[in-house]
């Protein structure tokens, strides 16, 4: 395979070597060869011999990693909005339930979506993800809440790894809440001993919804557990409605994430730091819900690995845009652009625990995005213009 070599860049965030902070190389050129970077850094530095294949010269704008979301709910079906509105109109979650909304809907039109329907719809929200720049995506599922719609949920999930350039990684989600008619111990049970050693050859990991109204600490772990005997990556929705002590469970089991946050405290944080817990954040959720934001000035101070991630579902939040998200942690999470665009990039990789990505530099994954402006600034400066000028995924410029 040729190189591609994009040159002509103005300002290059490269996120370090190590993908650190705030690493950036003016006038620059990448070198992509057989999908990894094999040279970055000033261009008139750059060795003869790399300008034989396909030329992107992106005449003085920005190149920043590719996005890496690292939490979405992006397989479903069924449509919420009317639900929304409602909500907008001030009804009531119990009117909302009268209804026929709320997320047992969801279930009930998962459960009814033929394989191929699931992995058409998560496909096209996972293109338009893409063409906004992300690269790489988490999916849960969670809506099937029984074990052949949860099985179909992650295989829609591979599904759309295959079908679009984008790279997919799969977290089983069982424990999101209690299927209806069954107590929750009953159905934790369920988890463990049916849904997950069907479910864990198609995830790479194992979430629970730890909440008021959801899962207790106790049952989170008793499933988490089960996840980690069977290979899967522990991570959990923690400290968002409630604050649980999830968090702390998420030190105990060495989750690779703790995620949503919203009501945690600094003793959780240093918590999370300590055990080298990522916390996954997700400003769209707060504002489509207008509810507080988490703390993630607080959490970014006392040292944690913060992500950005669009959480992206149709009932709290259908946000499928990276740049967005980078502005509402800017403008009403109190982060400076530099640490949003890192979080949103390098932060996202380590809370999937991938080390290849998320930074630009010999030996990462191809994966660039040409801002169709001269800084990473533009984006919460701006928020809401399309600035995505190209995407490069493994080296091949899509979207
Ligand atoms: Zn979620």
């Amino acid at each position: 395979m040729s190189d591609l070599l994009v040159c002509g860049i103005g300002r290059l965030v490269t996120n370090g070597p190590g993908g650190d902070l705030l690493d950036v190389v003016e006038s620059a050129a990448v070198v992509v060869r057989d999908g990894r970077i094999v040279w970055a850094g000033p261009e008139s530095g750059m060795p003869s011999g790399y300008r034989d294949g396909p030329v992107i010269d992106v005449d003085g704008r920005a190149v920043i990693p590719g996005f890496v979301d690292a939490h979405t709910h992006l397989v479903f079906a069924g449509d919420r909005s009317d639900e929304f509105a409602r909500r907008l109109r001030g009804d009531s979650y119990e009117k909302i339930l009268e209804a026929g909304g709320g997320i047992h809907s969801t279930v009930a039109a998962v459960r009814a979506a033929s394989p191929e329907d699931l992995a058409a719809e998560a496909s096209r929200r996972a293109l338009r993800m893409l063409r906004l720049g992300t690269t790489t995506v988490e999916i849960k599922s969670g809506y099937g809440l029984n074990t052949p719609t949860e099985v179909a949920m992650l295989r829609a999930a591979r599904e759309v790894g295959e079908r679009t350039p984008l790279d997919v990684v799969t977290t089983f989600l069982g424990a999101h809440v209690v299927d209806r008619g069954m107590s929750s111990d009953d159905y934790v049970d369920l988890v463990i001993e049916e849904m997950l050693p069907a479910c864990a050859p198609l995830a790479d990991g194992c979430d629970v919804f730890c909440d008021r109204g959801a899962f207790s600490v106790d049952q989170a772990r008793r499933v988490l557990r089960a996840g980690s005997d069977l290979g899967l990556i522990p991570r959990i929705h923690a400290e968002q409605l409630a604050r649980t002590g999830a968090s702390a469970l998420a030190a105990e089991v060495g989750a690779a994430s703790a995620d949503h946050l919203e009501q945690a405290t600094v003793g959780d944080a240093g918590m999370l730091r300590d055990s080298g817990v990522a916390a996954v954040l997700s400003p769209g959720v707060s504002l489509s819900m207008q509810m507080p934001m988490a703390p993630a000035r607080m959490l970014w101070d006392t040292g944690v690995t913060v992500a950005l991630a669009t959480d992206c579902n149709p009932g709290t939040g259908y946000i499928e845009s990276m740049p967005f998200v980078v502005a509402l942690a800017c403008l009403e999470m109190g982060l400076t652009p530099e640490e949003a665009l890192w979080a949103a990039t390098r932060g996202g990789a380590l809370a999937l625990r991938l080390a290849d990505r998320g930074w630009i530099g010999p030996g990462a994954i191809g994966d660039l995005v040409v801002l169709d402006a001269p800084s990473e600034v533009h984006l919460p400066y701006r928020p809401g213009s399309d600035l995505i000028w190209q995407v490069i995924k493994r080296g091949i410029p899509v979207g």
